[in-house]
């Protein structure tokens, strides 16, 4: 390019060859730098909730980023992030909020990972300790193994979460499970626990009744 100061090489994403990919950016989004959406991630990781995240943007660099932008960015968490699934491996399921955040599968790895998003389908983020499973996991043998550690975690003072953990491990171990009896139980902990390790230990298990029948049938 020509300018008053003389003549100067400028590299823009356009070119002749037709090589150039638009980034098509949904209504509501916006694109950020790099280095924004680092700074985006790490907050999430921090346990921060979308509207907090979009407040420290604001501050730090003076933008505005919407729920929707966010999410594009936690939707890049496991090709771009992560390095992607290992060979071999096919994104089967994702744990959205640690052992208790619940189970969801694949075909729900579009909803937003945010404080409220998940509730209404027995999920929450939590600590935003994602897992990611993959096609040769067994989500039984997963759900199987939070219990246990529930049954070890529950403090013993509510007979709901001490005695009816126990009773699902014991459940859950049997070949075939018994889905009524499971769900029962898993109400009643919920239900009748009082604080929020009994109330949220069954979520897993309810999750896997759900949507992954075929690995528990
Ligand atoms: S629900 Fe909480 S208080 Fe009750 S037994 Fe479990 S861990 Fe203890």
């Amino acid at each position: 390019m020509k300018s008053t100061s003389g003549k100067f090489e400028l590299e823009t994403p356009r070119d002749r060859a037709g090589t150039f990919e638009p980034q098509l950016v949904k209504k509501h989004q916006r694109t950020v730098s790099d280095e924004i959406e680092s700074k985006i991630l790490s907050m999430y990781g921090l346990g921060m909730s979308y509207a907090d995240i979009a407040g420290h943007v604001e501050e730090m660099y003076g933008i505005g980023v919407s729920p929707a932008t966010i999410s594009t960015i936690t939707d890049k968490l496991i090709d771009e992030y992560c390095g992607g699934m290992q060979d071999g491996h096919s994104f089967k399921a994702y744990l959205p909020g640690g052992a208790s955040g619940g189970i969801l599968p694949a075909s729900m790895g579009d909803l937003p990972l945010e404080f409220g998003s998940l509730e209404q389908y027995g999920c929450f983020v939590g600590s935003h300790a994602v897992i990611i499973l993959s096609d040769q996991d067994n989500t039984r043998d997963a759900a199987l193994n939070l219990m246990r550690f529930f049954e070890d975690e529950s403090c013993g003072q509510c007979t709901p979460c001490r005695v009816g953990t126990e009773k699902a491990v014991k459940l859950m171990q049997q070949r075939g499970w018994d889905e009524p009896l499971l769900q029962e139980l898993s109400q009643t902990i919920s239900d009748a626990s009082i604080c929020g390790l009994g109330q949220a230990a069954s979520n897993p298990l309810r999750c896997v009744l759900e949507h992954f029948r075929e690995d528990w049938s």
